[in-house]
């Protein structure tokens, strides 16, 4: 895929933080706490006007990247597309395609990968 990427990496230093990946081709604005919160409560509340039940803990966020925001959600080996082990998501903004590393699903990071989900679905919502 040749559209523009914005991409997360395991930190060298810190894995308990995702970093942006060096060359990335996405600048951000900085955005409010408060803005973000109520961008993250429209999307739940269109969310569950699609689905027809109220959200609750644990987010569905998989269910909300496909039908919420109509998005394909792929769990790739991210260390063949990206020539690197440390890229942990991706977003393909013109094809609008999240790609998760398929290795979060090992060493019980299930709560890393719905982490990166809702990242990903941050910069698709915030910044698109
Ligand atoms: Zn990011």
């Amino acid at each position: 895929m040749a559209d523009a990427i914005v991409s997360e990496s395991f930190s060298q230093n810190d894995r308990r933080y995702p970093q942006k990946k060096k060359g990335g081709n996405m600048k951000v604005p900085w955005i409010s706490k408060e803005r973000i919160a109520l961008k993250a409560t429209e999307l739940i509340k269109n969310f569950q006007a699609l689905a027809g039940y109220t959200v609750k803990p644990p987010i569905p966020v998989e269910d909300i990247i496909e039908r919420a925001l109509g998005l394909r959600l792929l769990y790739e080996d991210l260390e063949k597309v990206f020539g690197s082990n440390d890229v942990l998501g991706a977003t393909y903004v013109e094809s609008g395609v999240i790609c998760i590393n398929e290795r979060l699903f090992e060493h019980s990071s299930e709560g890393r990968l719905v982490f990166t989900c809702a990242h990903e679905v941050g910069h698709w919502v915030l910044h698109m």
